[in-house]
């Protein structure tokens, strides 16, 4: 069917990408552009032979539009899906919109100095992606992504109004290291250590990092600890449910994780503010990014499963009613399909699948949207055939 350009070659994108190659039809061919480009090579030595779908790899600074544009029009894609990090977002958006290329992302831009999620970025380029034709599909991931195609699903399907939605992340994983992040470490940091907020009566409420605390029992995995974070979904939900009350999101954590990042914020490691250091300009996370493991080399030893979903309440024919969507995934079943974690095989089979629905046209909208905006029953079906199968449940336990 067509051409997929990817950019970015960690942990997220190799799973994409190794979803793109099965799914030959869709993605016939496919380019892997990177920072380095030998991660690139590497991974299409890997996957060439096992596959259709034809690779090549490039080298690009995504920092930089003009590489991006020139790029794009040498290699010609129908579709780019950004899996580099949020930084270049608006960087790879501009690249789309000069040659009039749809796209899609993960995780919303946020610049480098002010560690700030919010969609006004990007938001802003609506008219722009709307005069050029093109549509841009943000927050293609699990959560973003999985969680606002729940939400849609459910509100089609099961409600006539949803009033409450709780968004629960639960990593039942285990990699046996005393400390390490399950995606690139300077943006989980960077999104961990933020208040906590959630949208309650139409407008924004806001805690302390990790100031709530609650318990649940996830199946699968058992009970744990979960905090209040703030998380991206959040914005663009409470504009795209209609009657929607109040959206949570929490994230279990263990105390070890918990205890670490403490000492690591007292001693002014997860600062993004520059220091000087032997005569260079360090930036005290970039530097723990470099000490901690990398996520990608997680996938071996991580066992256990991961649990994500929505809680929602609301009515349907004028009464209350409860329903959970969850989906549960096992690290070690991950490794054995794509050598990854579960974490980023929860992200990069929903970005796979983003990109396949913008390529094949049923996504297809000009202008820039979250995935809530569409017609969430081609994705809940590709969820099931593609490897992240959700469960339903109609009496779910509630967060008080
Ligand atoms: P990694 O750090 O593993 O990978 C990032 C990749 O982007 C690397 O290959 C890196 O290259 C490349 N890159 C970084 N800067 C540039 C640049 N300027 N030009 C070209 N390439 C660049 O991150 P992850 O795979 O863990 O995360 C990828 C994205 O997925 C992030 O945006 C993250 O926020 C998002 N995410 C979304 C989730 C969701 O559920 N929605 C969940 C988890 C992650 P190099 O190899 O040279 O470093």
């Amino acid at each position: 069917m067509g051409r997929c350009l990817i950019i970015g070659c960690g942990g997220v994108a190799s799973v994409a990408i190794h979803k793109c190659c099965q799914n030959s039809e869709v993605f016939e061919d496919i380019c892997i552009a990177s920072r380095t480009v030998s991660k690139c090579d590497a991974l299409k030595a890997k996957l060439e032979g096992t596959t259709k779908t034809k690779i090549s790899t490039a080298q690009v600074n995504a920092d930089n539009t003009d590489e991006l544009i020139a790029l794009i029009e040498s290699y010609k894609p129908d579709v780019v899906l950004n899996l580099a990090l949020p930084y270049q977002d608006l960087k790879i958006m501009d690249a789309c919109l000069a040659t009039k290329t749809h796209y899609i992302d993960t995780a919303n831009y946020e610049p480098e100095d002010t560690a700030k999620f919010e969609y006004s970025w990007q938001w802003a380029y609506r008219e722009r992606f709307e005069k050029a034709g093109i549509t841009a599909l943000l927050g293609s991931g699990f959560d973003p992504g999985v969680t606002s195609v729940f939400s849609a699903y459910a509100l089609k399907h099961e409600f006539d109004e949803i009033n409450y939605i709780d968004i629960l992340d639960c990593n039942g994983g285990d990699h046996g290291y005393p400390f390490a992040t399950n995606f690139n470490p300077e943006i989980n940091i960077r999104e961990v250590s933020a208040k906590g907020s959630y949208w309650e009566d139409g407008h924004w409420g806001e805690t302390e990092p990790m100031e709530i605390k609650r318990v649940y029992n996830f199946e699968g995995v058992g009970e744990k600890d979960m905090y209040l974070l703030h998380h991206e979904e959040i914005e663009s939900l409470a504009l795209n449910i209609p009657g929607i009350k109040r959206i949570r999101f929490f994230m279990t954590f263990g105390q070890s994780y918990l205890t670490h990042l403490k000492c690591l914020e007292n001693v002014g490691m997860t600062s993004i503010e520059p220091i000087m250091y032997e005569g260079k300009e360090i930036i005290p996370l970039q530097f723990l990014k470099a000490v901690l493991p990398d996520p990608a080399s997680l996938g071996p030893r991580t066992v256990g499963k991961t649990n994500i979903g929505c809680i929602f309440r609301g009515k349907k024919d004028g009464k209350e009613k409860t329903y959970y969507l969850y989906n549960i995934c096992d690290h070690q079943e991950c490794y054995r399909e794509v050598g990854s974690q579960a974490i980023s095989y929860t992200t990069g089979v929903p970005a796979m699948i983003g990109a396949m629905l913008v390529m094949n046209g049923t996504w297809q909208k000009p202008g820039v949207y979250n995935m809530e905006e569409f017609d969430p029953d081609p994705f809940m079906d590709a969820l099931n055939k593609w490897g992240l199968p959700w469960k339903e449940s109609h009496n779910p336990v509630l967060v008080d």
